[in-house]
């Protein structure tokens, strides 16, 4: 007797998550959702993250469990599968003390501390040392990272999931359980993995009231500054962040941003976005020409996203709603992605559970 099951949600976690549920070929899969890659779109938010590597997860909570467990994942899609738009790129993080009571200061506190955790998971990991801090810097480090180019890496993971057989569905649900119905087969599933993101605040037999946006708006260039680039925080507010990124295969350079929480605006705001340029050059004065300011920037397009910002973390536990059995994996803030093997493997062990399999989906 096969499992069936629907993913509702198309973005990273429920892609993932589907990528992992696919690999047991005992599993029916149906992936429901109003967008697909594809789209851009503000209830959308995995298109418009940089989007790359660099842990924020408290040492010993479930965070950090899930940022350690997606390393070896991402880097093995990497090395193995150049089509899935993912490529090393060194990262440089640097800390200021004087952020650590703002909103960015606050969400990067484990990634610029000293001594991290995640030194022992990425590669080449080493302090910077005082030399090459400007002054206004309190320490930095650098290590092997990745960069998702997300255009051509959510596609990816559709086809892995399709090769597989799973399905893809579009459709606007307003009930969780709703989902059950919803199979490809016409049989009710046997669960429904909740994968909605921001949206769970809104949908029936969810309504999660912890969820609120984390605003990110970001400026994408055709320049090419070489490493990432992260710092704690900026002088032109406590949620204007800087981070500098580029994608793989021909993505573009992502220049961001910002961490404005229970803000909601899908508009770009112009500027901020000037903002977010000048602080990209003053950081990396080496993306334009010599002498040159923000007109030097060759801009693409400029974006919003709002990350799925959860208090007390994401929301990966098994749930019973209208006699359907859920596994909820949403709410993963700035973090989607770098979380996204270790969350998605724990909504595979609670389907397993829920639906009394014995494990055994593995990357
Ligand atoms: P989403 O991508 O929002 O997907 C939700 C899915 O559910 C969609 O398919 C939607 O259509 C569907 N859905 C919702 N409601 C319904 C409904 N009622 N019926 C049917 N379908 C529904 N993360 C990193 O790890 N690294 C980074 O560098 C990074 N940078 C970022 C930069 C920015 C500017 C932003 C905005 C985010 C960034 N993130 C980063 C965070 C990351 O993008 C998110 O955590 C992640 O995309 C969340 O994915 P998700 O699949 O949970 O939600």
């Amino acid at each position: 007797m096969p499992t069936r099951i629907v993913v509702l949600g198309a973005g990273v976690s429920g892609l993932t998550t589907a990528y992992l549920l696919s690999q047991d070929p005992d599993n029916e899969i149906t992936v429901l959702a109003k967008h697909m890659p594809g789209d851009y779109d503000i209830e959308y938010a995995s298109p418009w993250a940089g989007a790359n590597y660099m842990p924020v997860g408290k040492k010993g909570s479930h965070h950090h469990a899930w940022e350690r467990d997606t390393w070896p994942a991402l880097q093995e899609i990497t090395e193995k599968y150049p089509e899935a738009g993912i490529h090393f790129l060194d990262a440089i993080i640097y800390n200021r003390k004087k952020d650590q009571e703002t909103a960015t200061g606050q969400w990067f506190a484990e990634l610029v501390q000293p001594n991290p955790w995640y030194k022992d998971v990425v590669p080449d990991f080493r302090e910077l040392p005082q030399s090459q801090l400007r002054p206004e810097m309190d320490n930095g480090q650098q290590f092997r990272s990745v960069c998702i180019n997300t255009a051509v890496y959510l596609p990816w993971l559709v086809g892995q999931c399709t090769k597989k057989g799973t399905v893809f569905k579009r459709a606007v649900l307003k009930h969780v359980a709703d989902a059950a119905n919803a199979h490809h087969s016409g049989i009710k599933a046997d669960a429904v993995v909740n994968c909605t993101g921001l949206s769970s605040k809104f949908l029936g037999g969810v309504c999660d009231e912890k969820l609120l946006p984390a605003r990110g708006q970001i400026v994408v260039v055709r320049n090419d500054p070489g490493p990432m680039i992260g710092v704690s925080g900026t002088d032109d507010g406590e949620d204007e962040a800087l981070y500098i990124m580029t994608r793989a295969a021909g993505g573009g350079t992502i220049l961001g941003g910002s961490y404005q929480k229970h803000n909601w605006d899908p508009l770009p705001d112009a500027n901020l976005a000037n903002r977010i340029m000048k602080r990209a050059i003053d950081i990396a004065p080496q993306l334009v020409k010599e002498g040159q300011g923000i007109e030097g920037l060759d801009i693409i397009r400029h974006g919003v996203g709002l990350r799925p910002l959860r208090e007390g973390g994401p929301r990966v536990e098994k749930d019973e709603v209208a006699r359907v059995k859920v596994v909820h994996n949403y709410g993963h803030g700035g973090f989607g992605y770098q979380a996204s093997f270790g969350c998605a493997q724990s909504a595979v062990a609670l389907v397993e559970e829920v639906t009394g399999k014995k494990p055994r989906a593995k990357l």
